[in-house]
């Protein structure tokens, strides 16, 4: 089920155990709310025709901000199951707090917690290794129609590895904040892309272009390659 379902059906909820408490008919208009939630409300009012919701008057910002802010992070399966490998990974001392999950269909593909220490790869992070895990599994190289799920809020490499891997969605649960807050600050990555070659902590120096430039002339006039 898509998420604006999900969050259509909460607020739909919320709603109606306002409306009983208050024992009040209530339409959804005027809300002074974010519009993903304002769209979701209308939607759900669309779909809850039939119990008449009418809200006016003074009454409806103050509904629209318990529905606003009654609306917690839904309860979904693989979200859940990526915090549970976070989680699993802290306890058994394996490695750092992340772990991410690949879903195709409503089934997972492959899920991964962050093996950085364990195995000793600065690049073993959750997120790669199920993708990873997904192509091996599905024999495939890019993971269209994939979604990944991450206990965090995907670092520059993941987020990179999840471009070339052409997933449709991510969703993720922390921060990159949250992160921050507790050692694994990815911000220094973001800026230093932003910063010149030379100017960068690791300095980037260009050499035998001529030279490298024969291996894409090469690709270039190859029939038949692999193209990806
Ligand atoms: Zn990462």
């Amino acid at each position: 089920m898509q998420d604006w379902r999900f969050k259509a059906e909460r607020i739909r909820v919320a709603a109606l155990l306002q409306c009983n408490a208050t024992g009040t008919k209530t339409t959804f208009t005027n809300f002074r709310v974010p519009s993903y939630t304002r769209f979701s409300a209308k939607l759900a009012a669309k779909e809850s025709m039939s119990t008449d919701l009418r809200i006016r008057g003074l009454l409806a910002p103050a509904l629209a901000l318990t529905i606003a802010y009654s609306i917690e992070p839904m309860d979904n399966p693989f979200m859940a199951r990526a915090i549970q490998l976070s989680l699993n990974n802290v306890q058994s001392g394996r490695g750092g707090p992340f772990g991410a999950v690949v879903v195709k269909d409503g089934n997972i593909v492959a899920e991964a917690a962050n093996l950085v220490t364990a195995t000793n790869d600065p690049t073993a992070h959750a997120e790669v290794l199920a993708i990873r895990e997904a192509c091996k599994k599905l024999r495939v190289f890019d993971l269209e129609g994939c979604e990944i799920y991450s206990s965090c809020e995907p670092c520059p490499m993941c987020l990179g590895a999840i471009y070339w891997a052409r997933l449709a969605r991510v969703y993720f649960a922390n921060a990159a904040a949250d992160a921050s807050k507790v050692g694994f600050d990815d911000s220094l990555i973001y800026r230093e892309i932003a910063q010149p070659h030379s100017q960068r902590q690791i300095p980037m120096i260009q050499m035998m272009r001529k030279q490298a430039l024969a291996a894409f002339r090469a690709w270039e006039n190859k029939p038949n390659k692999i193209e990806y």
